[in-house]
């Protein structure tokens, strides 16, 4: 495995402190996880997982601490790289940590609290927006340290879009009676799910106005991972990590 020196293109989060989307680009994997997968799960070679996390820990100049991502409500905090907790939000304020969530469709969720320097990371799936997911990762921000309003800014990364996301009537009607910002139709005409609208409503109801959208749809964007549309493939990253002194 040789040692790259090519840059690695990332999606900056547009947060007060180093956040930003990996793509599928700038890592050692083979296909069909080609090439910048960090998941481990998903039946990629261990060797390539660990030198593609290697260089995402380069890119965030942090250890990167990851979940084991349940389609659950949980949020976990963390304060060292060497934990994995059963999760879908991480939450942390131990300065020089920084915090991974892996996807590929779902919603990858960043969170920033200006007053606290507390960050989060959210794996925010279709089942996830309908537990709530959301709206514990916002809590557990708030619940870290006093609250101050307007601190948590977000940046929602790439996801499948409502024109993709194909679902049957039913779900969609049931994701929509709790989020009605979910409701979606395919371009071609049939039911869907607009997961990151989800989010950003969940967000703005939970008191986070400030949201940035990042990158575009998995299934259309080729340099992204899409599990609807390749199946067996890799996952890409959103990373944020806890700094002391945020970024000028
Ligand atoms: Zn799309």
């Amino acid at each position: 495995m040789t040692s790259q020196r090519v840059p690695v293109p990332t999606l900056d989060a547009g947060l007060p402190v180093r956040a930003f989307f990996t793509t599928r680009d700038g890592g050692f994997s083979a296909a069909p996880f080609d090439s910048l997968n960090p998941a481990g799960h998903v039946g990629d070679i261990q060797e390539a997982v660990d030198a593609n996390r290697a260089r995402i820990d380069g890119l965030a100049r942090a250890r990167v601490a990851y979940m084991s991502q349940v389609h659950g409500d949980v949020v976990a905090r963390v304060h060292h790289a060497d934990e994995r907790p059963e999760a879908d939000g991480l939450i942390t304020d131990s300065p020089g940590l920084a915090l991974g969530v892996l996807v590929a469709d779902c919603v990858p969720l960043l969170l920033h609290d200006a007053s606290t320097g507390a960050v989060a990371a959210v794996h925010a799936g279709r089942q996830g927006i309908a537990k709530g997911v959301v709206l514990r990762a916002v809590e557990a921000l708030g619940a870290l340290h006093s609250r101050q309003k307007g601190a948590i800014t977000a940046a929602v990364g790439p996801a499948i879009c409502g024109a993709c996301y194909e679902v049957p009537d039913q779900m969609r009607q049931e994701v929509a009676d709790l989020v009605p910002a979910a409701f979606a139709t395919t371009s071609w005409g049939t039911p869907a799910l607009d997961l990151r609208a989800a989010v950003e409503a969940q967000l703005r109801a939970a008191g986070v106005e400030l949201v940035h959208r990042v990158g575009g749809c998995t299934r259309e964007d080729p340099h992204l991972f899409s599990h609807r549309r390749d199946g067996v493939t890799g996952r890409f990253a959103g990373v944020i990590c806890c700094q002391i002194d945020p970024r000028p």
